[in-house]
């Protein structure tokens, strides 16, 4: 007969994130790129009384706990202390993605309910243009002091967030309920039909933010700075601004500067030793760097994620600039990462290329995590590094229903990713492809992602996208997209030399199609959906 464990049994609640941090490491510092351009400072002491005033605030509004608080803003101090009070209150914080269009944008906050919504003074355009949409939502709030905050016309309830918390408690007693109860909601970028909900547990993302402290993951600490370049708009930013507390690591936002000459500017001024951003992120920053002659004084690690690192981006990266790149997978459904990459103690003695491949991989499935990899029929397949199929996956923090659905996307209690892969005996997974974008040709598969890889290695090309084209003969034959670098004129013939001492000569491109810019989504993946309509024809 099982022993009942006689410890005590406490929810975990979003809320003692930021009261641990203010009463163990009250000192440590926060630092902001408010919208309107200075860097605002201050510590978590600070940021735990504003986030119970604003606690005060929204019940002031009327709110209650279930309902949805939405909000429109880059990664700053406002939207962190909105994190906290929101989600602490009992409230969902919707985290909305400012670069859907319009109309998905209204669909989402009409579909959460959202009652108020947090915009920064950037989104006061957009927010003009949606409002009239968006019946539910009595208040909006402007995340600056009142004198930052811009005219909108026709819009009523318009209040700066700066006037709403002045005249509130700094103390706020934080409910405590069952943690399996919604903490956040975002939703997918879908191409097709109306973006989806995953509503996160507090459970879920106190459970993330612990394992992505740990060494293998971020490595944070009170030693580490850490500047999340991941929006807080899209998958918690990978967890980060509640991890950051946990492990009372000083965090840097960056407000709306993402170019690569902000950041680096940014990080030299705070010491900044990890940070986490997708891989154009890093591109822009590596361009940056190369073209100044500039080294990174405190930067050792850079998390990446969203889409696949480059093998020649990462090795700029270590070689370089002595910069260790941790590549790591997730999606809206797993709340933050859920697989991440990163060298190990038996690693030391490879050659940098080996350590370069292994770390263009994407990595184990961090502890509270699973991951397997299925067949058309549903088989689980071997973990031999070469058998690719989809990639399934279960854990503490990944969604088991989309907000509102009525049914479950579940396969037997395994999440279906849509993404190809492979896992070899060490657990290394592979991401080969979504499943929609991935080139059949002659019964072979051809991963879009390592032909792209290969063709921004060349050092004239700053972009590249591979779609499959209708072949009569081959079913589909790769259609390769390029952007160059400014000044660069790279013709066909030479990239596909390059492709061809790199990949496997069936794999090499049926033509290169040179673009000025590629399709970017809303979440900064190339829309290879815009690229098909138009160039998806069939090849002769
Ligand atoms: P989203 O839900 O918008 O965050 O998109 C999640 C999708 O991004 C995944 O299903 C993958 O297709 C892709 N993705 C995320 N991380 C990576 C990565 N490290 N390498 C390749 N694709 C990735």
């Amino acid at each position: 007969m099982l022993q009942p464990g006689l410890m005590m049994d406490l929810p975990l609640m979003l809320s003692s994130i930021i009261e641990h941090a203010a009463a163990q490491y009250g000192d440590i510092e926060v630092v902001a790129r408010e919208t309107h351009g200075p860097l605002f400072r201050y510590t978590y002491a600070d940021c735990a009384v504003r986030a119970r005033k604003l606690a005060n605030a929204l019940a002031g509004l009327g709110l209650e706990p279930g309902q949805a608080v939405g909000s429109i803003a880059w990664n700053n101090h406002r939207h962190l202390e909105a994190y906290y009070a929101v989600s602490g209150s009992g409230m969902v914080m919707h985290t909305c993605n400012p670069r859907l269009h319009p109309q998905q944008l209204i669909y989402i906050i009409n579909h959460a309910e959202d009652r108020v919504v947090l915009f920064d003074a950037t989104f006061a355009p957009l927010v003009k243009g949606i409002a009239a949409h968006c019946p539910q939502v009595r208040h909006w709030v402007c995340l600056s002091e009142a004198v930052h905050m811009p005219a909108i016309e026709g819009v009523a309830n318009v209040v700066a967030y700066e006037d709403l918390i002045a005249p509130h408690s700094a103390q706020f007693a934080w409910p405590q309920f069952d943690e399996r109860s919604a903490a956040a909601l975002c939703y997918t970028s879908g191409t097709t039909g109306n973006p989806k909900g995953a509503m996160y547990s507090h459970r879920a993302i106190v459970l993330n933010a612990i394992t992505i402290c740990s060494a293998n993951a971020l490595g944070m600490s009170t030693k580490q700075t850490i500047l999340p370049v991941v929006p807080m708009f899209h998958i918690n930013a990978w967890c980060i601004p509640y991890a950051a507390p946990i492990a009372g690591t000083k965090l840097v936002l960056p407000g709306p500067k993402l170019d690569g000459a902000s950041l680096y500017e940014l990080m030299e001024s705070e010491r900044v030793t990890v940070s986490a951003g997708v891989p154009t992120i890093w591109q822009g920053m590596i361009a940056h760097v190369e073209q100044h002659g500039l080294q990174f004084s405190t930067m050792r690690v850079t998390a990446t994620g969203g889409s696949a690192m480059p093998q020649s981006l990462i090795a700029k990266f270590s070689d370089n600039y002595n910069v260790e790149v941790r590549h790591g997978w997730g999606m809206t459904e797993t709340t933050a990462v859920a697989t991440m990459g990163s060298l190990e103690g038996k690693h030391t003695d490879w050659t940098p290329a080996q350590k370069h491949a292994l770390i263009a991989r994407q990595g184990k499935s961090v502890f509270g995590v699973e991951i397997k990899v299925v067949d058309e029929n549903g088989a689980t397949l071997p973990r031999d590094g070469a058998s690719q199929g989809e990639l399934m996956v279960r854990g503490h923090w990944i969604m088991r229903q989309y907000y509102k659905a009525e049914t479950s996307p579940l396969v037997d209690g395994w999440f279906p990713t849509g993404d190809i892969a492979t896992i070899d005996a060490e657990g290394v997974m592979q991401i080969r492809d979504r499943t929609k974008d991935v080139i059949k040709t002659g019964g072979e598969w051809i991963s879009s992602i390592d032909l792209e890889s290969a063709a921004v290695a060349h050092p004239a090309v700053a972009m590249a996208a591979v779609i499959g084209v209708k072949h009569p003969k081959w079913d589909e034959r790769p259609l390769l997209f390029v952007v160059r670098k400014p000044g660069q004129t790279v013709e066909k013939e030479e990239i596909l030399a390059f492709l061809s001492e790199r990949v496997a000569k069936w794999w090499v491109p049926d033509d290169v199609v040179f673009l000025d810019a590629l399709p970017v989504g809303g979440t900064g993946k190339v829309q290879k959906g815009d690229l098909r309509k138009q160039y998806g024809g069939v090849f002769s």
